[in-house]
């Protein structure tokens, strides 16, 4: 079953699309497992379902990924650039298609959509330039010998990619593990599959080998899991909540293969009273209720210094309710439903919580939600500590909690009471401070006046419970790779090694 404009618009991608399958080799290999249903969160309408994927196709995957890799290697590294500029551009020829597919499926907002399908095009242009360009480095040792290091790539590496940015998080990591010269299998959420499904397909149309990106549509519990153990799998990329990376991570190290994982946040985002107020505000705003605040660097511990609380708390409701709630796929929709049922109910029930727990709302905070029977919630503003549940945990919704504080150094140690690291912002006019901010918030990612700047040239990833490893930039071009140092004898009458040493023997 599928939704008959979704089947329309990716029709128009792939003229012969049948229903949901993976994608293996280049052809679509249909489930036989549970059946997997999946709603539209604007009513709970039906949207499609489709079967997960079968425990064999690890078979398939094992020979067609090999196969294409080899096929992908014959080639020069500026011909395979060519081929990811092209995968580029072709996304981009296709960009509103895709972006309506991913705000239907995703329940994004279309114009946010938009915005995050020609990311994904980016991040193709940015990787076909590094094709050529992965060099490693001579080395002055100090014997007679040449030593020069090579990147060369891992294998066949496994992405699993959550819910809330699908093709973001596709186009994310697919590029460098190509670009890289890897074979790629990547499992998607099991809501929200089609768009990597597409990728993979374009990526044949312009003339990467067949098997070289493969996706599996199934459940993360059970073909999720067994993919970890496929045989020819060399590294996890994950991209996931906290449980489920750490799970993940303990069945990639029984196989005593690494991990990258890229989790959840509780990021803070700090305002001081010399900060340019407006911006600011709308700041904070962007911060976290862009994508209904399911974003994993969402600033949703909103840290004011004591002498703005209160008017910048009540700015911010009023401002908020400027925002139109409704159907991701309206063009005027700013923030959309939350995007499914079991998450809907988890932060509904996040939100009693915190009230039990004392935090109150900030008046004003009185925006109005469409009545469907979809998974809306209303954008809140909290008000409360650092202790209480609604700041220590990832809600994962447009829910902020805002909390006071009196100078720097109870900022940074606020800040820094969290499991997560993955980013935090600071607000402020004074130079010095904005950067003693950046030097000691432990996070993977600190911006100084702006929020959620991210591009595919620069890394990305977590401190603590936000993971491990990086992501984007020249940084993922070496996760993906294993740098290989190669020993090379010049000298006329060499010395023998015995040993680490080399001597005369
Ligand atoms: P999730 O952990 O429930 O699922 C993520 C993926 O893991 C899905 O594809 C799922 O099918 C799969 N999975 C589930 N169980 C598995 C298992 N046992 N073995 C293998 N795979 C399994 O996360 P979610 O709810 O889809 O996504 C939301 C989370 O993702 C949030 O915590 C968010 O912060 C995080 N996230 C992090 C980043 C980042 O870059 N740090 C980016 C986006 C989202």
């Amino acid at each position: 079953m599928m939704n008959k404009l979704v089947d329309q618009f990716i029709k128009k991608i792939c003229p012969e699309f049948k229903g949901i399958a993976s994608y293996v080799g280049g052809k679509w290999v249909f489930g036989t497992g549970d059946k997997i249903n999946v709603k539209f969160a604007h009513d709970d309408s039906d949207l499609f379902y489709y079967q997960d994927a079968d425990e064999d196709i690890i078979n398939q995957l094992n020979y067609c990924t090999s196969t294409a890799q080899q096929q992908w290697l014959s080639m020069t590294a500026a011909r395979r650039g060519q081929f990811i500029y092209q995968l580029g551009e072709r996304i981009t020829e296709n960009q509103e298609i895709l972006a309506q597919i991913e705000s239907w499926t995703a329940n994004k907002p279309i114009r946010d959509a938009r915005g995050e399908v020609a990311k994904v095009a980016e991040m193709f242009f940015y990787y076909a330039g590094w094709a050529d360009k992965i060099h490693g480095k001579t080395i002055t040792v100090p014997t007679g010998h040449l030593n020069y290091t090579t990147y060369e790539p891992l294998g066949v590496v496994l992405q699993i990619t959550p819910w809330n940015a699908p093709i973001f998080t596709c186009g994310w990591q697919i590029a460098p593990a190509i670009t890289a010269g890897n074979a790629v299998v990547l499992k998607p959420s099991e809501i929200t599959p089609i768009t990597s499904l597409l990728i993979a397909y374009l990526a044949e149309q312009v003339g990467i080998p067949k098997g070289l990106i493969n996706v599996v549509a199934g459940y993360g519990h059970t073909i999720g899991q067994k993919l970890i153990n496929g045989a020819n799998i060399q590294k996890v990329v994950f991209v996931g909540s906290v449980s489920t990376g750490k799970n993940v991570a303990v069945h990639a190290a029984k196989r005593g293969i690494p991990c990258v994982l890229e989790l959840g946040g509780k990021s803070a985002n700090i305002v001081f009273s010399d900060a340019d107020y407006d911006k600011a505000l709308r700041g904070a705003q962007n911060a976290i209720f862009a994508n209904a605040g399911q974003s994993c660097v969402a600033g949703s511990r909103l840290l004011i210094q004591l002498d703005i609380f209160d008017q910048f708390v009540n700015d911010l409701a009023k401002s908020t309710n400027k925002f139109v709630v409704g159907n991701p796929t309206e063009e005027t929709t700013h923030i959309s439903p939350i995007n499914n049922k079991k998450q809907f109910e988890y932060v509904c029930s996040a939100l009693e919580n915190a009230q039990k727990q004392g935090a109150s709302i900030a008046v004003g905070n009185t925006i109005s939600i469409p009545k469907t029977d979809g998974y809306y919630v209303n954008p809140t503003i909290l008000i409360g500590n650092n202790t209480l549940d609604c700041a220590q945990q990832e809600i994962f919704g447009p829910v902020v909690v805002a909390i006071p504080f009196k100078d720097e150094e109870e900022a940074i140690r606020i800040a820094n009471d969290s499991q997560f690291g993955l980013a935090g912002a600071v607000w402020t006019n004074d130079v010095a401070r904005a950067h003693r901010m950046a030097k000691n918030i432990k996070a993977g990612t600190v911006w100084i006046n702006n929020y959620k700047n991210i591009h595919v040239s620069s890394p990305f990833g977590g401190y603590k419970d936000s993971g491990y490893g990086r992501s984007s930039g020249l940084a993922a071009l070496h996760e993906y790779s294993q740098i290989k140092s190669v020993w090379v004898e010049t000298a006329l009458t060499p010395l023998v090694n015995f040993g680490y040493g080399a001597q005369e023997v």
